[in-house]
């Protein structure tokens, strides 16, 4: 049988034979062709610098307390209408803006103070000379308390955050966790500033009759906002200036943020802080004055 292989068959046996063996030495040949004989065995400048970084920014998430009911952009609702239904249950305690009757806005900045951009946006404010209201975590007053000082030296209000940014109506322990995050932080707050701050802003703004009620009871005026900067968003410098300026009128109350979650690269707000000096002067040619909240709405900034 072997030997009626025709030839043709025996010459394509071997065309094929040769082609396999090709392809097998050029395979053998690829390491030695991409390898550049010269290359340092040690990771590059670059990939050293980048190791650094990185370091450097798992030593900051380390000192920075983190947002314990998760970022802003996951759990707040971009325009949460039962605030503005709990504010018509509880004008006297629950806020949302203040008067049209006056050419005033209040600028709010939440989840601070950080480090990386507080001082950005202080800086912002002391150009232009004005006031604005830091509504502050209990457990990064008590990391950065030195910024703490710098925002009340040079004039702004400060609110109360809650210690730990919990979302309020989730937590399993209800008024009681509510008590314990007031309490702390603004015991927190008094060490540096010697008061405890009236004004309280709900993490991610979420709230429920209850602990409206609560907060009435413990001496608080809850401050909502009517202007979304959506800044948590982590949206460009552009975008944040329309929707403030698209949205603001006489007696807003404007929501930004000047801290984020610990995580470095995920939450950059230092696109706020270059907002701002738009928003500000574009409001200030208007004939817009900024004041804080206490001012805006009349109720003091101490219990
Ligand atoms: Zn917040």
């Amino acid at each position: 049988m072997l030997c009626k292989i025709k030839p043709y068959k025996i010459f394509f046996i071997a065309a094929l034979v040769l082609f396999v063996s090709a392809c097998a030495q050029d395979d053998q040949s690829t390491p030695d062709e991409d390898a550049t004989p010269d290359q340092p065995k040690t990771a590059p400048l670059q990939d050293q610098q980048e190791e650094q970084n990185e370091q450097e920014n798992i030593d900051f998430v380390q000192n920075q307390p983190p947002l314990e009911g998760g970022t802003e952009e996951e759990v707040r609702e971009p325009h949460p209408v039962s605030n503005e239904k709990l504010q018509r249950l509880y004008p006297d305690i629950l806020v949302l803006r203040g008067t049209l009757e006056e050419d005033r806005v209040a600028l709010t900045f939440d989840d601070g103070p950080d480090p990386r951009f507080t001082p950005e946006v202080l800086d912002v404010l002391e150009e232009y000379d004005v006031p604005a209201t830091f509504f502050l975590v209990g457990s990064r007053v008590e990391e950065h308390p030195d910024l703490v000082n710098r925002i009340h030296e040079e004039g702004h209000a400060i609110g109360n955050h809650t210690y730990s940014h919990p979302n309020l109506p989730e937590e399993e322990e209800g008024i009681g966790r509510l008590q314990w995050e007031v309490r702390e932080t603004e015991d927190a707050i008094a060490d540096v500033i010697g008061f405890q701050p009236r004004h309280f802003r709900s993490p991610y703004g979420m709230l429920n009759e209850e602990l409206v009620e609560a907060l009435g009871e413990m001496n608080h005026t809850v401050v909502g906002w009517n202007v979304d900067s959506l800044d948590w968003k982590q949206i460009s410098t552009e975008v944040i200036i329309d929707n403030v300026l698209s949205n603001t009128g006489p007696g807003s109350i404007i929501l930004m943020h000047d801290a984020g979650d610990s995580g470095f690269e995920d939450e950059d707000l230092s696109s706020t802080a270059r907002a701002l000096d738009e928003i500000i002067s574009k409001l200030q040619a208007d004939g817009i004055e900024f004041v804080t909240v206490p001012e805006l709405i009349g109720v003091p900034e101490a219990k």
